[in-house]
């Protein structure tokens, strides 16, 4: 049994006064516990979460980090920064991360690893952009990341790996993929998992679909078998509809 993880991930949005706002409506709300719920926020308001959902069922994440512990790297965040306020999770490989700033696939694999090293559990994103699509390259991209990111990850440290699944054209666009073809794709990355870790293994990896996931949509991902969740980013920016998230992840 997976327990289904939903995301949110607020990308450059919310300073310490919105996130802290957010945190107040949400712990008042009551959610379900049979989904793992995790808000990756940005840096600067991780403080401040930490101290408003101690103790409560919502898990921290970060949306990036440096894989060095320390160090001269201007304006980077190291994994002992982030174990020290509390994180739990950290995004990996985001799609904006590969197109904007340069992140590879030789990082990502550096940066799984430290994570895993420091107790921080990876979501690691994977997908395919528009033309890799229409090329027909969906399989051979998601392969070759996914064969990175788990490059450098022990055989028992793979219960602690999320991956996402984002095809970089559906993020923000409104265009989500269909729930069919999200899981087709899904269930071959759980096969590259399979190929190196065993089908056993591979089956309690959590794999989560993203991209234009919404609250009136959620549900019709959850009801795919190899889809674990969901990592959102415009529709997880309201308490309100995190919640609608959380509540429709629940169906599962
Ligand atoms: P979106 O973003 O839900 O706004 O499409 C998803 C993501 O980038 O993780």
């Amino acid at each position: 049994m997976r327990t289904p993880i939903v995301a949110g991930n607020w990308k450059m949005y919310k300073t310490i006064a919105e996130a802290s706002e957010f945190a107040a409506q949400v712990k008042e709300a009551n959610p379900t516990d049979a989904v793992e719920k995790v808000i990756c926020a940005p840096f600067t308001a991780l403080p401040a979460l930490a101290t408003l959902l101690k103790g409560t069922s919502y898990a921290l994440g970060a949306q990036n980090m440096h894989f060095a512990d320390q160090g001269a790297y201007t304006g980077e965040i190291s994994p002992l920064m982030l174990k020290e306020l509390g994180v739990a999770y950290v995004i990996i490989g985001h799609s904006e991360r590969r197109q904007y700033f340069n992140e590879t696939d030789a990082t990502v694999q550096q940066k799984v690893k430290a994570a895993l090293q420091h107790g921080l559990k990876p979501i690691i994103c994977v997908g395919e952009t528009l033309e890799e699509r229409e090329q027909g390259k969906t399989q051979e991209v998601v392969r070759v990341q996914t064969e990175a990111a788990l490059h450098d990850v022990p055989a028992d440290q793979l219960k602690n790996v999320v991956f996402a699944y984002e095809p970089v054209w559906a993020i923000g666009t409104g265009k989500s993929s269909t729930a069919e073809d999200a899981n087709e794709t899904i269930r071959y990355i759980r096969s590259v998992i399979a190929a190196r870790f065993g089908q056993e293994a591979a089956d309690a990896v959590r794999i989560q679909y993203g991209g234009s996931v919404k609250p009136d949509n959620i549900a019709s991902f959850m009801a795919q078998p190899d889809i674990d969740g969901a990592l959102v980013g415009g529709a997880s920016l309201t308490a309100d509809g995190y919640l609608q998230l959380v509540a429709g992840a629940a169906g599962k």
